[in-house]
């Protein structure tokens, strides 16, 4: 199985039309509860997290990652590749 484009996946986001700056939050990790209970529901996560890590997408949550999370998976990555 292919991964869906961007624009496919998109139209299935589960944030859509929710505030934006709850994907933003101001602090990392204690204010990313809101964005990662919406993302756990989301039918497209797993897309949302690939292009998430492609992209190297630095602020946000995206596919229920913060940044930093997104960095530990880089780092596992590298080590088992
Ligand atoms: S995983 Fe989260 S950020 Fe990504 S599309 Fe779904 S709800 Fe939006």
């Amino acid at each position: 199985m292919t991964a869906p484009s961007p624009a496919s996946w998109r139209k299935l986001a589960a944030c859509q039309g929710i505030d934006p700056e709850v994907f933003y939050p101001a602090s990392d990790e204690d204010e990313a509860w809101e964005a990662k209970a919406i993302c756990a529901e989301c039918p497209v996560r797993q897309a949302c997290l690939e292009h998430a890590l492609a992209n190297r997408e630095r602020e946000g949550v995206w596919g229920g990652t913060t940044e930093r999370e997104r960095r530990r998976i880089h780092r596992q990555r590298r080590k088992s590749a």
